[in-house]
């Protein structure tokens, strides 16, 4: 599947990632995915109640690329509950606009931990899907880099 490559702002990362159904051993558990950009159009949307015109315009996405966003994270969301996956937020192409609530926890990925590397050298580039790392070259940044395993867009991690 082709993720158009257009980098949407959220404004939340929550601070648990991982959710388990109650009584399945790990090695019978199968996951879903559901990435960060999914997780925001659905809090705009079904938590805020926004409007879909307003919520595109809050992530710097066209509306039909919200209401996509929106019906993969409500599939995946559905499918994880409907087959008893667990959900395991993660990647998506996202920017980390604003950081809401306390601490975020290693591994959310994304802008949301820009700040601390931005003094160059010592930062590694991450891939979020495969987990490929490697140290960012300075004055490169990681999101101009493709992850050489998988191909997927790298961040900084
Ligand atoms: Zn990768």
């Amino acid at each position: 599947m082709v993720r158009p490559t257009r980098t949407r702002r959220i404004f939340f990362q929550p601070d648990i990632t991982y959710f388990k159904p109650a009584g399945i051993p790990m090695v019978n558990l199968k996951e879903t995915i559901l990435s960060f950009d999914e997780l925001e159009s659905i809090r705009l949307i079904d938590s805020e109640k926004m409007e879909q015109n307003k919520a595109g315009k809050k992530m710097k996405i066209s509306q039909s690329t919200l209401s996509r966003l929106l019906r993969e994270g409500r599939k995946n969301l559905a499918d994880a509950i409907l087959q008893g996956h667990a959900i395991k937020i993660q990647g998506g192409n996202f920017k980390m606009v604003k950081q809401v609530g306390r601490g975020f926890g290693r591994g959310l990925g994304g802008g949301g931990r820009m700040r601390r590397f931005a003094a160059g050298p010592g930062g590694i580039c991450k891939c979020l899907k495969c987990g490929y790392e490697e140290p960012q070259v300075r004055g490169q940044p990681c999101t101009n880099k493709k992850c050489p395993k998988c191909q997927t867009q790298m961040v900084r991690g």
